[in-house]
């Protein structure tokens, strides 16, 4: 596994669930763990990381308000919450060895630094991941709106996807054996087809910037390592 990586730069999304495994809530440690390892080993072939993640483990804004929180309120707790498994995500990392620094959208002095462009940039020159929580920083956005956001920011050359499963399909692979995955699509194809890779602010976002998406499964072995050196299996969305 020495092929350089095909990206320099790339900023990871993992949505909450991805740290949740079989439960229903919260984080799971051994998936944590194994996420983690992902990581590393991006960071091992030289690739320069930095990771958006969600929460839809703790707590989801549009769920909130169905239970009558201000819809704004909602999605202020729902960035909270973003910066609890930023902070365990940091905590596993460090763990075996990975240097990371916490940004936050949402200051919050005593245990992240605060969102600095310049600075996440020169943490990643240096090699540390650069874990970016609270979203954007606004109500009525997502994560995925984030993470493509900070994508363009960061100049990355690709937004990788972490998913349940290993790309597109054209019907749900879980349920339907005949389901095809996609190898490649178009910002267009996602956008009209609608279909659920990332949210449409998100796609708009990086078709504008003509950043690449790739989704793959984050929950097999080396998946991400494999992507990043044009083994593994997934879907590329780009122009
Ligand atoms: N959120 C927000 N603004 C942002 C990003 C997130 O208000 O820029 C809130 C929103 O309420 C959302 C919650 O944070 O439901 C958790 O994020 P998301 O649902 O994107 O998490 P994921 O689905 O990736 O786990």
């Amino acid at each position: 596994s020495s092929a350089e990586p095909r990206f320099k730069r790339i900023l990871l999304k993992l949505s909450g669930e991805a740290l949740m495994g079989n439960g229903s809530y919260g984080i799971d440690p051994e998936t944590l763990d194994r996420v983690t390892q992902e990581i590393k080993q991006a960071r091992d072939i030289g690739t320069e990381v930095c990771v958006v993640v969600g929460a839809g483990n703790i707590f989801r804004g549009l769920k909130g308000a169905a239970s009558g929180i201000d819809r704004a309120t909602a999605d202020y707790m729902g960035m909270l919450a973003t910066v609890m498994n930023a902070l365990a995500l940091q905590s596993a990392l460090e763990r075996i060895g990975v240097h990371t620094r916490v940004q936050s959208a949402i200051p919050m002095a005593s245990v992240s630094e605060p969102y600095i462009r310049r600075r996440a940039i020169r943490h990643l020159e240096k090699g540390r991941v650069v874990i970016f929580a609270a979203g954007t920083g606004n109500p009525f956005f997502t994560t995925d709106t984030a993470a493509a956001l900070r994508a363009a920011e960061m100049n990355c050359n690709a937004l990788l996807k972490g998913t349940q499963v290993d790309g597109v399909y054209n019907a749900d692979p879980k349920k339907d054996p005949s389901a095809v995955r996609y190898e490649t699509l178009t910002y267009m194809d996602v956008l009209r087809q609608d279909l659920k890779v990332m949210d449409a602010s998100a796609i708009s976002l990086s078709r504008e910037n003509n950043i690449p998406i790739v989704v793959f499964s984050i929950h097999s072995e080396n998946a991400l390592v494999n992507v990043l050196q044009g083994k593994g299996t997934c879907t590329i969305v780009s122009g």
